[in-house]
């Protein structure tokens, strides 16, 4: 019998009837609490906002298993040296996938301007078609790669940039590391951010970087608030350089309400709900990894404390 400790709001409230559903199904025999003695506790399912911030004293347990998909607040925690996957939970990135495609789309077609209204003037303006709309995804994971390729099959040209090299079927333009990145950027009017928060991506888009977009580009943030220097974004937009920011994640979260980006005429927020964790399909991934664990096979989505994600 396992002992999986649910730490965090989430994992306590919304967890233990799928997950106790999908170990059964693996025909694992588990108890599922909130409150295992450490000595006991064989995994931790855990959100990274979750009070349990020490893991010391967790010697036994076998994998600390992240509901969430980004691990930036796991990874720099020199108590957790127990082996860490992070969430990738295949509804999650559906749903960034759809956010991501629902703001190009909208962007692209130009919606704004019906959705405020045309004060009678009777304006008819014919929008470029995708393949004349150049974009740019920063981040060839998970979520970029889906939203990349959903996109590519809309029509749009895009072109994406990842750490290593690597080969994503259907997008038109790949480059990696540093020196790519400029070039990844150079000419996209709608740049797409899904990398996650390491020290290499922190404020890694600065006033060099909006530059080399088309004039009047978009940008969408629904990864990490601080891979933006927010002060370049903001002289961007004042510029014109960057027409529309469309950010679901920030700095500081929630937004403070005397932040300008809430009250900026050409900034979208949005609450940081671009894709939030399914607990259905998520308890499906845990079992999963779980039982592979037990079976003695390498943990699925291990994160690399060395890369920072
Ligand atoms: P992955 O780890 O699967 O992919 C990350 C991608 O970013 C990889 O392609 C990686 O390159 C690339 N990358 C990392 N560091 C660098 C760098 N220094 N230079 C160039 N490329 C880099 O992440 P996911 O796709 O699963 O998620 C991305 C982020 O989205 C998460 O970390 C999280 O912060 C955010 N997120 C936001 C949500 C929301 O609701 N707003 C919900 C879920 C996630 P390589 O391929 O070479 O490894």
């Amino acid at each position: 019998m396992l002992n999986i400790l649910l730490a965090g709001d989430k994992p306590r409230r919304l967890f233990p009837e799928p997950l106790s559903h999908e170990l059964a199904r693996r025909g694992i025999a588990a108890r599922l609490a909130d409150d295992h003695l450490p000595a006991e506790t064989d995994y931790i399912v855990l959100a990274p906002n979750s009070p349990l911030q020490d893991f010391t004293p967790y010697s036994r347990t076998k994998a600390v298993l992240s509901t969430w998909m980004g691990a930036e607040a796991l990874v720099n925690n020199p108590t957790l040296t127990q082996p860490l996957a992070r969430m990738v939970d295949p509804a999650m990135t559906r749903g960034m996938t759809e956010y991501v495609t629902a703001h190009v789309m909208r962007h692209h077609m130009g919606i704004d301007r019906y959705v405020h209204g045309l004060q009678g003037e009777w304006r008819q303006i014919l929008p470029p078609l995708a393949p004349e709309r150049p974009v740019t995804i920063l981040g060839m994971g998970e979520l970029g790669r889906e939203a990349g390729q959903t996109l590519a099959t809309l029509g749009f040209p895009v072109t994406g940039w990842s750490r290593s090299p690597r080969e994503v079927p259907g997008l038109t333009r790949m480059f990696h590391g540093a020196e790519g990145l400029l070039p990844a950027l150079e000419g996209a009017q709608i740049l797409v951010i899904l990398l996650p928060l390491t020290p290499a991506t922190e404020n890694l888009l600065g006033p060099e970087e909006f530059a080399r977009l088309a004039p009047g580009a978009v940008i969408i943030n629904p990864a990490r608030g601080p891979i933006i220097d927010d002060d370049a974004l903001l002289a961007a937009l004042d510029s014109g350089q960057v027409d529309h920011a469309t950010l679901d994640v920030f700095r500081v979260e929630p937004l403070p309400p005397d932040h300008p980006y809430w009250h900026h005429p050409r900034v979208t927020v949005t609450p940081h709900v671009a894709a939030e964790t399914r607990p259905e399909s998520a308890a499906a991934v845990l079992a999963k990894n779980i039982a592979r664990v037990e079976r003695g096979e390498p943990l699925l989505y291990q994160v690399d404390r060395n890369a920072g994600y």
